[in-house]
């Protein structure tokens, strides 16, 4: 740690930074930043820094409202994209108790929390996510074009579909310019593409431990959004932001290590998958109904989670189903390392320290009650009537915000994985979201119901 204290100092120094951005994320996964000139880092990195909690939301409690940012050395990076060029870099914060105990409210602490657990049987988590996302134009006033009457829907910048490879397009070059940006900033990508809908784009980031992935995943989202700005462009991870295309999902791809080995991967099994991968996916598909209000958090999440757009609405696995909510990708010719599962619902506008958090503990119930994997499904479940799923006992997935944070409100597990604080604050503020869209009279309600009724 030492070490690492020291080689944030001497960069410091030597590439002339200007400023240092401390990073910590609220529990909504909202970023939020305190800024410091270099003479302030080292006692900052020492001692961390004080602040009011009670202005973030889900960190305020009714007294010691005061907690400390904490950089966490390790995550040390110069921000290569700032539009005025100030040499300036940024470190992740934990947030502590002025006792230097972890603070409830963090959920950078509740994902250690759950990793620590993991660690405990051995086992090391690693995640990759597929992060979808929109390019819109905005209007001389500022605003989406179209969008300020709150009648229209925003506006893409293209037309374009999977995997097109369309000529002199601003949002494609954006992308690449968010790509080399990225790898500038040591953040690996795998694939980036063209998505299915107009406008919509996909990057592809290499694996990496969860902790490190849960702080990529803020940093990406980041850079995407601001090098759109730049250009007068509004990149958007909103999960469903145009009505009979589909929506924006972030899949995570999701495996575990016992040490350099992964565990999910069986070289005598035809499925490449291990025992603990099987109990796994298991423990998954028993707990996403308490977990999904954490990996799609918002009223518009659920507009994505229906029939017909590649996103999951019934529980269940399959090596190759597009409408499956746990997908097994093949394992790579002579990679065994490559074996992983991929977990469908998430969308790229939740936390992901608290989804990934999730996401771990319900899959590690499923290893340490040795929970039972059901049978593949391989059929396309878009296509299947109710008595159909009702006789193979296939569950869907909550359908709204409402009906996920009632069944959240119920899960012990998910207690237990964000924390008192956290979970009761989430529960909370959830409702009171759910309260004031249902409080709306929406364009729909008016264009079906005015004329007629
Ligand atoms: N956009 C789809 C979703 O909402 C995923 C499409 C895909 O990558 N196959 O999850
Ligand atoms: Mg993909
Ligand atoms: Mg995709
Ligand atoms: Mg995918």
């Amino acid at each position: 740690m030492e070490q690492q204290k020291d080689y944030v100092l001497r960069t410091v120094e030597e590439r002339h930074v200007r400023f240092v951005q401390l990073w910590f994320t609220d529990v909504l996964g909202v970023p939020k930043s305190i800024q410091i000139t270099p003479a302030e880092l080292e006692v900052a990195l020492e001692e961390g820094l004080t602040f009011d909690g009670s202005s973030v939301d889900g960190f305020s409690r009714v007294q010691e409202s005061d907690v400390l940012a904490l950089p966490d050395a390790t995550t040390f990076q110069l921000l290569p994209y700032l539009a005025d060029g100030t040499p300036t870099a940024r470190v992740v914060c934990d947030v502590v108790n002025l006792d230097g105990s972890p603070f409830e409210g963090d959920p950078r602490q509740v994902l250690r929390r759950a990793l620590d657990r993991a660690r405990g049987l051995g086992l090391s988590f690693f995640a990759a996510p597929e992060l979808e996302y929109f390019y819109f134009a905005r209007d001389g006033a500022g605003d989406f074009a179209g969008v300020t009457d709150g009648l229209a829907p925003p506006v893409p910048l293209d037309h374009g579909s999977y995997f097109d490879l369309t000529t002199n397009d601003l949002g494609s070059e954006l992308r690449r310019q968010t790509v080399l940006t990225l790898e500038e900033m040591g953040i690996p990508v795998e694939y980036n593409q063209h998505e299915d809908a107009p406008s919509q784009h996909e990057i592809d980031l290499r694996y990496t431990d969860a902790l490190t992935m849960a702080d990529t995943i803020m940093t990406v989202r980041m850079v995407v959004k601001e090098l759109a700005a730049r250009r007068d462009v509004v990149a958007s991870f909103m999960p469903k932001p145009l009505a009979g295309v589909q929506g924006s999902g972030m899949h995570l791809h999701l495996s575990l290590f016992d040490g350099g080995t992964n565990a999910f991967h069986d070289a005598e099994d035809p499925y490449h998958l291990s025992p603990v991968a099987r109990q796994f996916i298991a423990g998954l598909l028993r707990h996403a109904h308490e977990l999904t209000a954490v990996t799609n958090q918002w009223v518009n999440s659920y507009k994505r989670l229906i029939v017909g757009y590649e996103a999951p609405v019934y529980v269940s696995w399959a090596r190759n189903n597009r409408s499956a909510l746990v997908r097994v990708p093949p394992t790579k010719a002579g990679k065994p390392d490559s074996t992983r599962i991929e977990y469908r619902a998430p969308d790229p506008a939740c936390n992901p320290y608290l989804a990934l958090a999730a996401v771990l503990a319900a899959g590690l119930a499923g290893i340490e009650g040795r929970y039972e994997l059901p049978p593949e499904l391989a059929t396309n479940l878009y296509d299947l009537r109710s008595d159909e799923r009702r006789e193979l006992g296939i569950e869907a997935l909550p359908s709204s915000l409402a009906d996920a944070v009632d069944r959240l409100e119920q899960s012990k597990l998910l207690a237990d994985t964000l924390g008192e604080h956290v979970f009761e604050w989430f529960v909370r503020n959830k409702r009171a979201e759910w309260v004031a869209y249902r409080s709306e009279v929406t364009p729909f309600e008016l264009r079906r119901y005015l004329p007629t009724l």
